[in-house]
């Protein structure tokens, strides 16, 4: 039997990641007397929807769950929960397609912006970051008790320390993560983002495998969206007071192009982080089967620490501590726990206009859409970027012990699956951004995007806490207006 769609609601929201989420839940919190509706292309994974897959307990069912959110059949697969963009230009470019986007994948990083990462005609950002780690969940503490964590950091700091602010010193990384009384560990996904506040909420539906192919503009304004009913590829219309899209940060812009709507920076400014990463194993940290807190079981086994990106050093690390080597070791050297650690240092990309993603109007997509044609290319500053972060992850492998490989690892574009630009912020309608400060699209009454394209600094930290926080304003916004 084919579903019901809503002919009319006060607020339509085009994705169901965090940033699609946090709409929902502002507006839930704020205006409850609201008619939302949410329309996510890809399948429902499991209960309650958003959910991160690493909650799923059983492994056969969390497989699945990574699978059905890899995008219409064909795309090659990426990482799992993630299909490939196929293209040579940004080789590791991936998206995902299910309830809760990305975020029922992601690592849950959630540092804040610092020095030029942050947006500095924004008014408010601490606050909207605050408001972002509530809805997110973040926490500092949920790998406090991690073997060798607080020896690690010790370690970064005595190397990286010397002259940054306090708030951009070595320190554990805030990460969207809570900690169960018995020590189990609990991942946001979009769930938490929803939260009690949107699932309680009457006037809020979810539409799983609802593709919205076209938002509807009449006289300069967004009016509705035009739904593809994935399930039974019925065409429906709902016409919406606001339309909120937070399609991600390739798919928000080609929604946009395919309903006409083609600001000059539509696409443009195109930046992922490019990334090397190293492992390193800890020295001087006792024998294999070794547990620091002198208990026999390892409960939480990775720390996770982060040093901070500044304007002097202007990389972001990423320091993991593994539950097993990423490289072979012999078969009798068994590491201790938290002994093996991951070091990923990222980069601010040389942001460009003439980096983007194109949209074609003859060609179509997995889903029909026009096809994305990506244009990117890193510049001579971008490699020397690249350079020094190869100099930066030696020297926190030197300081924590022994590298595992002789030399970093730079991956190919794309990797960090943090696009950003493509539909970005600007403090004024110039023609090199697409909304203005509170998400609104230049020109297009009506018409919000979200997401990290939204964000239009050079970003070297993982971007999702800066983006739902950039929607929470959007969604007060809409709150105050409609
Ligand atoms: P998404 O989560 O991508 O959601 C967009 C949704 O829109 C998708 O579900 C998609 O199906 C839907 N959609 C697209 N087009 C349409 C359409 N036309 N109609 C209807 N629906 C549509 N970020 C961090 O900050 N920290 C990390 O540690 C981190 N680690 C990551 C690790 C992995 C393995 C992955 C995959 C990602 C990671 N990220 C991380 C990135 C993070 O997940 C994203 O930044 C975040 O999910 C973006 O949220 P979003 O709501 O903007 O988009």
């Amino acid at each position: 039997m084919s579903r019901t769609f809503p002919s009319t609601v006060d607020v339509a929201v085009v994705g169901s990641g965090p940033c699609g989420a946090a709409y929902a839940r502002i507006l839930s919190e704020k205006r409850p007397d609201l008619r939302l509706s949410t329309f996510e292309a890809g399948p429902l994974l499991a209960d309650p929807p958003g959910v991160h897959v690493k909650n799923i307990e059983d492994p056969a069912a969390r497989e699945r769950a990574q699978r059905r959110s890899e995008g219409p059949g064909g795309s090659p697969r990426g990482r799992p929960g993630t299909f490939l963009l196929e293209n040579d230009a940004l080789p590791a470019a991936a998206m995902s397609s299910n309830v809760g986007g990305m975020g029922a994948h992601w690592t849950a990083a959630c540092p804040r912006p610092g020095d030029s990462e942050r947006i500095g005609f924004l008014p408010g950002l601490d606050e909207l970051l605050d408001e972002a780690e509530r809805l997110l969940g973040v926490s500092a503490h949920a790998f406090d008790d991690a073997p060798f964590a607080a020896e690690v950091r010790k370690r970064l700091a005595a190397e990286f320390d010397s002259g940054r602010a306090e708030d951009r010193r070595v320190r554990p990384m805030p990460l969207a993560v809570r900690c169960e009384p018995d020590g189990s560990l609990i991942w946001s996904g979009a769930d938490v983002v929803f939260g009690e506040a949107t699932r309680r909420n009457e006037r809020h539906t979810l539409f799983p495998e609802a593709l919205v192919t076209r938002v509807l503009v009449e006289d300069g304004r967004a009016t509705g969206v035009l739904v593809r009913d994935l399930r039974d590829g019925g065409e429906h219309e709902v016409r919406a007071r606001r339309v909120v899209v937070a399609a991600d940060a390739l798919r928000t812009p080609q929604l946009l192009w395919a309903s006409g709507v083609r600001p000059p920076a539509l696409g443009r400014y195109l930046n992922d982080q490019p990334q090397v990463v190293f492992a390193v194993r800890l020295r001087d940290v006792g024998p294999a089967g070794t547990d620091p807190r002198g208990r026999s079981k390892i409960v939480r086994q990775s720390g996770v620490s982060w040093v901070p990106f500044t304007d002097t050093e202007p990389c972001h690390g990423q320091v993991m501590q593994l539950d097993a080597s990423p490289v072979p070791l012999a078969p009798d050297d068994v590491p201790a726990p938290g002994s093996i650690v991951g070091l990923g240092w990222f980069c601010a990309k040389d942001v460009r206009p003439e980096d983007r993603v194109t949209f074609d109007d003859e060609a179509r997509d997995g889903y029909g859409m026009p096809a994305m044609r990506i244009h990117y290319r890193l510049t001579a500053r971008d490699e020397a970027a690249l350079d020094a972060a190869r100099a930066a992850v030696r020297r926190a492998a030197a300081a924590l012990g022994t590298p595992l490989d002789d030399e970093p690892i730079t991956l190919p574009p794309g990797a960090s699956l943090h696009y950003q630009g493509t539909v970005r912020m600007g403090a004024a309608d110039d023609g090199t951004s697409v909304c203005g400060p509170d998400s609104r699209v230049w020109g297009v009454e009506g018409l919000h995007v979200a997401g990290n394209g939204v964000i239009p600094t050079a970003t070297a930290c993982n971007p999702t806490l800066t983006s739902v926080a950039l929607a929470v304003a959007g969604a007060r916004a809409i709150a105050e207006e409609v």
